[in-house]
């Protein structure tokens, strides 16, 4: 079952209007797909920041399931809206034949400079991310507690007010969730300065691992650097 498919199922009842859902689903969902799919290097390159290595072949696996789901849901949208699968087939064919006629070489991030200033830089540079989502988590928390705080407290106001309060929390929530996922998504993908890969690797984990994935530089090399100068 295609993400066209699956989306296609939350379409609405029936008539004309039914094929706003879906449609709308579908040039969400297309997009990205296609430009995977055509320009699988690239794009590879913006979503990782150019820090994780990919072979040949890795380019190739991910081009060709892009190029499934891409290729699939462009025909899943026209043939939806009525028109016949053959012509259909020719918008997805352009997909294909753009994608698989692209030059593909392996993507490798790179290298800095090895200087022990240029070391000292990029770990001054982690321990600043890393402050910043902390920073950012304590945001959260004292958003999450001002909600319980509002709801607790709030009974004894106006309506109008409560309603006005509670919202502005909501509101203050989101941000700090996107500030905090923004904040952590540039920790989690601090370059290595040795390799230039990211630290944690293309998968990751949670919080950064010992030593760095692909050279396996370790994270002793933080403190070494750090306790001389704090
Ligand atoms: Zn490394």
């Amino acid at each position: 079952m295609t993400c066209w498919q699956i989306l296609f199922l939350f379409k609405f009842p029936s008539g004309q209007i039914g094929y706003l859902g879906p449609l709308l689903a579908g040039f969400v969902v297309c997009p990205p797909w296609v430009w995977l799919a055509v320009q699988t290097k690239q794009c590879l390159q913006v979503i990782t920041s150019r820090s994780i290595p990919f072979t040949k072949r890795k380019i190739w696996l991910i081009k060709i399931l892009a190029l499934i789901v891409g290729a699939g849901n462009v025909w899943g949208i026209l043939a939806e809206i009525g028109t016949p699968w053959f012509l259909a087939m020719v918008p997805a064919g352009i997909v294909a034949y753009f994608s698989l006629g692209e030059d593909v070489s392996e993507i490798v991030p790179p290298k800095p400079i090895q200087d022990p200033a240029v070391h000292q830089s990029a770990w001054r540079e982690y321990w600043r991310l890393r402050d910043s989502y902390k920073r950012s988590g304590l945001g959260f928390v004292a958003a999450f507690i001002l909600i319980i705080l509002v709801r607790l407290v709030g009974a004894k106001l106006p309506e109008s007010l409560q309603i006005g309060l509670f919202a502005i929390c909501l509101v203050a929530l989101f941000v700090s969730i996107a500030v905090m996922s923004f904040n952590q998504w540039k920790w989690l993908r601090w370059r290595c300065p040795r390799c230039g890969c990211s630290f944690r690797g293309a998968w990751g984990r949670l919080w950064l691992p010992k030593k760095c994935v692909y050279c396996g530089l370790p994270r002793e090399e933080e403190n070494a650097i750090r306790s001389p100068i704090s």
